[in-house]
C-alpha cells in the first residue's frame, strides 16, 4: 500500500480546509489535502460570499472577522485577483423604528470597535442604493463590506495550495485511523495510508461523524439555508444589503423557535447580494431539518416575497433558480478552531455556521501557525475542540 507522508493531513476541503491547506503550504509545511468528494461539495458550494463585519457581535468573533477581512486584499492578489472580489460596502436595513433603535445599540457597538457605520433615511438612502423602498425607516451604511464568489475562491485556495506543493486526493475520505495512545499514527484511504505530524478535521456540517471516527466530539449540526436567483442583479449598486432582523434570527435559534411569526419561525432574515454577472441572490432562512438540502415552496414564496418589500423592482425580476445549503452550526454559536488536547495530533477547524467563507482567512492562517508549533496571533481558548470531549455512550454522530 501506498504510504503519503505530510506534515499536515487535510480531511475536508471547503473553503475552511482549503483555506487551512493553503496557508500551511505557503509556510514551507507537506501538506496532503482530503475530500470525501470535492471542494465545494459542501457548504461552500451552496451559499452567499458576503465578508460582513455587521453581522458579527463584538468580541473575539469580531476581531477575527476584522482581521479575516484585511486579508482577503493581499490573499487574493497572491492568487492572481478576480475572484469577483469587491469592497462595494453594506447597508443594514431598518424597516421600521423599533427595529432602527435596536440597531442603533449594535451599531454603537460596532463603532467601539472601528467599525465605520452612518445611519442613512430618506433622499440620502435613496442616494446610496435607489431600489429599495420607500417605506423604510433607514439603513446604517457600513463601506468597508465585501463580497466573493465564493465558489471561486475556494477553487482558487486550492490552486494555490498545489503552486505551494499541496497533493490533493478527491473522492477520498479516511475509512479508518490507527491510534496510537493519543495520537493518529496513520489515517487508511484508497489512495494509500496516510502518515502525518498533524491531521486537520475540517469537514463542516460532516465534521461530527468524522470526530466519532477517533472518539472525539465535534458537534456541528447542519442548519439549512434557502437561497433564490434571479435577473436585474444590475439594476442595484452591487451593495449588500440585509436587515437587522438578521442578527436575532441567526444568533438567537430559541426565539426563532418560540417566534408568533411565520416568517421568522422559517428562520427568515433579509439579504440580498448581487453577481458580478447581474445577478441577485435572496436570501435566507434558517432551519434544523438534519441534511434535507431541499428547496421548499413555503422557503421560496418567503424569500421572493419579503425581498420584494424591500426592493418592489424585484417583482418584475425572473427566477433563475433555487437552491439550499447547510450552515455549520455549533449550539453555543462560536466555531470550532485549535488544537484537540484529547488526540494530540488532531487539530480542527469546523461550524462556523453564516460565516466560514469570511473567516476562511483568518482560520488557515492560526491553523497553518498551529501545525508549524507556533501560538496563533489571538487567543482561540474559548473555540478549543475541548469544550465538547469525547464521544458519550450511545450518542448519535450521523
Ligand atoms: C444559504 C447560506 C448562505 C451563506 N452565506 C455566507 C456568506 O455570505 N458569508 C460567509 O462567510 N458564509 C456564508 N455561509 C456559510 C458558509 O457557507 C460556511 O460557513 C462555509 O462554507 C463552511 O465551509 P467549510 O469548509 O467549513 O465546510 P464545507 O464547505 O461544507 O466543506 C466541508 C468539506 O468536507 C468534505 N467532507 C465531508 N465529510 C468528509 C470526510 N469524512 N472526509 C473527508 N472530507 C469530508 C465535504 O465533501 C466538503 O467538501 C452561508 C451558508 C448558507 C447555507
Amino acid at each position: 500500500m501506498a504510504v503519503i507522508e505530510a506534515d499536515l493531513a487535510v480531511v475536508g476541503c471547503g473553503a475552511v480546509g482549503a483555506s487551512c491547506a493553503y496557508q500551511a503550504a505557503k509556510r514551507g509545511l507537506t501538506v496532503a489535502v482530503f475530500d470525501a468528494k470535492m471542494p465545494t461539495a459542501g457548504s461552500s458550494g451552496a451559499c452567499n460570499g458576503s465578508i460582513c463585519g455587521t453581522t458579527k457581535r463584538p468580541g473575539l468573533m469580531m476581531e477575527l472577522t476584522v482581521a479575516s477581512k484585511a486579508l482577503f486584499p493581499e490573499n487574493v492578489a497572491e492568487l492572481g485577483g478576480g475572484l469577483e472580489y469587491k469592497v462595494n460596502g453594506g447597508l443594514m436595513i431598518c424597516e421600521d423604528e423599533t427595529v432602527a433603535d435596536a440597531a442603533g445599540h449594535h451599531a454603537a457597538e460596532l463603532r467601539n470597535v472601528g467599525t465605520e457605520i452612518t445611519y442613512l433615511a430618506g433622499k440620502e438612502l435613496r442616494r446610496a442604493e435607489p431600489a429599495l423602498s420607500r417605506e423604510l425607516h433607514g439603513a446604517y451604511h457600513a463601506p468597508d463590506e465585501a463580497t466573493i464568489n465564493a465558489q471561486m475562491w475556494t477553487f482558487a485556495l486550492v490552486r494555490g495550495a498545489v503552486a505551494q506543493g499541496a497533493r490533493t486526493f478527491w473522492n477520498t475520505p479516511p475509512l479508518g485511523f490507527d491510534l496510537n495512545g493519543t495520537r493518529i499514527q496513520a489515517m487508511d484511504t484508497a489512495a494509500g495510508r496516510v502518515v502525518a505530524e498533524h491531521y486537520l478535521f475540517s469537514a463542516g456540517v460532516w465534521s461530527r461523524p468524522l470526530g466519532a471516527m477517533i472518539g472525539v466530539d465535534i458537534p456541528v449540526v447542519p442548519r439549512r439555508g434557502e437561497l433564490v436567483m434571479t435577473d436585474r442583479g444590475g439594476a442595484f449598486t452591487g451593495m449588500k444589503l440585509i436587515s437587522a432582523k438578521y442578527l436575532t434570527v441567526k444568533q438567537d435559534a430559541d426565539a426563532v423557535k418560540a417566534s408568533d411569526d411565520p416568517v421568522i419561525r422559517l428562520g427568515y432574515g433579509f439579504s440580498l447580494g448581487t453577481s458580478a454577472h447581474g445577478q441577485t441572490m435572496m436570501g435566507s432562512t434558517r432551519a434544523f431539518v438534519g441534511y434535507d438540502s431541499r428547496s421548499t415552496p413555503e422557503g421560496i414564496a418567503t424569500l421572493i416575497s419579503e425581498a420584494i418589500k424591500r426592493v418592489p423592482l424585484l417583482a418584475g425580476a425572473r427566477v433563475l433558480r433555487c437552491f439550499a445549503g447547510f450552515r455549520p452550526y455549533v449550539a453555543d454559536g462560536k466555531p470550532i478552531v485549535g488544537r484537540s488536547g484529547i488526540v494530540e495530533n488532531l487539530l480542527v477547524a469546523a461550524g462556523h455556521e453564516g460565516d466560514g467563507i469570511c473567516l476562511s482567512p483568518i482560520t488557515g492562517a492560526m491553523i497553518a501557525d498551529l501545525a508549524m508549533g507556533r501560538e496563533p496571533a489571538f487567543d482561540i481558548t474559548e473555540l478549543t475542540p475541548d469544550r465538547f470531549g469525547v464521544v458519550k455512550e450511545g450518542a448519535e454522530v450521523a
